[in-house]
């Protein structure tokens, strides 16, 4: 990472990076810009190492912050009407730790409202373009945050992954996208989804980057009580000699681009001397339905605080209490938000508690289970992220299901906890970025960004 000294300044990368934000504006990347904040914050660092201090790993290095973290400045809205004129009182633990090593935040970025999607397309402010072709969706929901890496404006950015929203966008726009453990990163300050499959993750451009940024951002936080003791618990990295690919997986409706890349990569692997093993999780082919009952349920009680009263947007037409409950809900929410609610609250009633939600829970333990005997017989896990590379705006924005399954082979890590890394994979015949995942079991994070480096 380029971090700011006596001759390159702090001044200077932020105003580089603030550059190429606005030159990129078209893209609809940043939600907020903070020209003002970032080259004040830039310059007390400058005047920092001017007098000798030592500023931290990432002294002087912008990055662009997904706007579902909590921070002060600007206003933090999850893409959400319902969130607009919301200034958050508080700093996310991330923020503050990447903060506390002297990184500066240039700007807020996009994402589908409340992280609900796989494009972006759900965002209040319009769609995020695809990095490579710009008739093409970001990837969602951190669609602003993998743009704005894919297009050099900052080298690294935050992201959230409830389902695939780090790794998804990271493939659609050919970068690295870590969904960490979950429990690596606090996820105090940042607005909540599905608070049992909430992961904080980065984009970044290496592997060695996102290493960094691990060890500057996880660990323990008394605000958040699943927060693991640190990523280092995994400090013997795993020598990997076997590598996974899921059976199940290989069927018509991955893209045989994808197929494609897959197998080019295991025949790296192969040439290199590691042995790829075929396993069998059947469970997997379930992880969507079980998904898209759990988060919704989750979703529902997550979104209830949103209620005109204490956070930002209110309707003007709210002559009694119910009335200002309900418009501000149904005006403020976004359709994607609102389904979710529905389902959600659906799952979870009485007469149909067992039947969805219960069976779903079950189906979660069976992924669990599936997972862990997976890595007895290999050490990682090789498989695609998405079954296609980006597809078109609008192609799938009106087709709820067909946007869900998108996210097949991305959820089940998340219903497990296990952390996944995306990375590149080469591109289509049209130039569009491929990605594929590492898989390991949980706290292997470290071992699986050391090891993605023999796949470059
Ligand atoms: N695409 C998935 C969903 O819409 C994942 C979203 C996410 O990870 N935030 O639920």
């Amino acid at each position: 990472m380029k971090t700011a000294n006596k001759t390159v300044t702090a001044v200077r990368l932020v105003e580089d990076a603030l550059k190429k934000a606005h030159e990129f504006e078209d893209y609809n990347i940043f939600t907020f810009i903070d020209d003002e904040g970032a080259l004040a914050r830039a310059r007390e660092i400058d005047a920092r190492i001017a007098a000798g201090e030592d500023v931290g790993r990432l002294a002087g290095v912008p990055y662009a912050l997904k706007d579902n973290f909590l921070t002060p400045r600007g206003e933090t809205t999850a893409s959400a009407h319902i969130l607009q004129g919301f200034s958050s009182p508080v700093t996310a633990t991330a923020v503050e730790k990447l903060e506390k090593e002297g990184a500066i935040m240039i700007g807020r970025t996009n994402l589908d409202a409340f992280a609900h999607g796989s494009s972006t397309e759900n965002s209040y402010f319009g769609p995020t373009l695809n990095s490579h072709d710009k008739e093409r969706v970001a990837g969602g929901s951190s669609g602003g945050s993998a743009v704005a890496v894919a297009l050099d404006i900052v080298e690294f950015a935050t992201g959230t992954d409830t389902g695939g929203s780090i790794r998804q966008p990271a493939s659609f726009n050919g970068i690295y996208g870590l969904k960490p453990t979950y429990g690596c990163i606090s996820r105090y300050g940042v607005v909540a989804m599905a608070s049992s499959t909430d992961c904080i993750g980065f984009f970044t451009k290496t592997p060695d980057d996102m290493n960094l940024l691990m060890e500057i951002a996880s660990g323990k936080d008394s605000k958040d009580l699943t927060t693991l003791d640190d990523y280092y618990n995994d400090s013997e990295i795993k020598k990997a000699k076997k590598i996974g690919v899921i059976k199940d997986f290989d069927n018509d409706s991955v893209a045989p681009e994808i197929r494609k890349a897959l197998k080019d990569k295991c025949d790296l692997l192969k040439s290199k001397g590691y042995e790829i093993v075929e396993v069998e999780m059947p469970a997997l082919k379930y992880a969507l339905a079980a998904y898209y009952i759990i988060v919704p349920a989750e979703i529902t009680s997550n979104l209830s605080r949103y209620d005109g009263v204490r956070y930002g947007f209110r309707s003007e037409d709210s002559k009694d209490l119910e009335k200002l409950y309900a418009n501000t809900r149904d005006e403020g929410f976004m359709p994607e938000n609102k389904r979710r609610i529905m389902i959600g609250n659906f799952v979870l009633s009485s007469g149909f508690y067992d039947a969805y939600f219960l069976k779903a829970a079950k189906v979660r333990t069976l992924i669990v289970q599936e997972y862990e005997k997976a890595f007895k017989a290999c050490d990682f896990l090789l498989t695609p992220v998405a079954p296609n590379p980006a597809f078109k705006l609008g192609e799938k924005v009106n087709d709820p299901v067909a946007m869900y399954l998108e996210d097949m082979m991305s959820v089940s890590l998340n219903l497990a906890g296990v952390p996944g890394l995306a990375i590149p994979a080469g591109e289509t015949a049209e130039g569009l970025t491929l990605g594929l995942q590492l898989v390991g079991p949980r706290r292997s994070d470290k071992s699986l960004i050391e090891f993605s480096k023999e796949l470059i």
